[in-house]
């Protein structure tokens, strides 16, 4: 998509744990990244865990450095080894990405309506969405308000 890559292994070491990256290191060679995709500055990714269900990574590319969420429960500092594997995917198999537009791109060519309905068919399917609305739009409001 034309959008540099900066960061390096270096930027992933710097912001896990020892024990995270290594773990990552083997889930990337152990073929548990299933899925990369790019979207400008951002890059989504699903990797096998523990369990049957893969975890969903989202990593927003910001020069040489990045943010980076992952659905697994990992909470002991530094990123998550699913990060770390799926970063790692990019870093070192650009190749291996498969590159989309980017979302604001896909926005852009909705309407408000269309929006709408689309943040709707969100929330419904990720009831938690309703709350990033409510923190949004500048904190929840009582109904009973007038
Ligand atoms: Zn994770």
């Amino acid at each position: 998509m034309g959008s540099e890559n900066h960061i390096t292994e270096d930027t992933i070491r710097a912001k896990t744990t020892e024990k995270s990256f290594g773990r990552g290191v083997d889930y990337l060679d152990w073929g548990m990244v299933e899925r990369v995709t790019q979207r400008g500055n951002r890059l989504f990714a699903e990797v096998q865990g523990s369990e049957c269900e893969a975890y969903r990574i989202g990593v927003t590319l910001q020069d040489d450095d990045f943010k980076a969420a992952c659905t697994c429960p990992y909470d002991w500092g530094g990123y998550c080894k699913h990060i770390v594997a799926a970063l790692l995917t990019f870093v070192r198999d650009d190749f291996w990405v498969d590159s989309r537009a980017p979302i604001e791109v896909l926005l852009s060519e909705l309407n408000a309506a269309d929006l709408k309905a689309l943040i709707i068919r969100i929330v419904d399917e990720n009831p938690n969405i309703a709350d990033v609305i409510d923190s949004f739009c500048g904190g929840p409001e009582s109904p009973s308000e007038h």
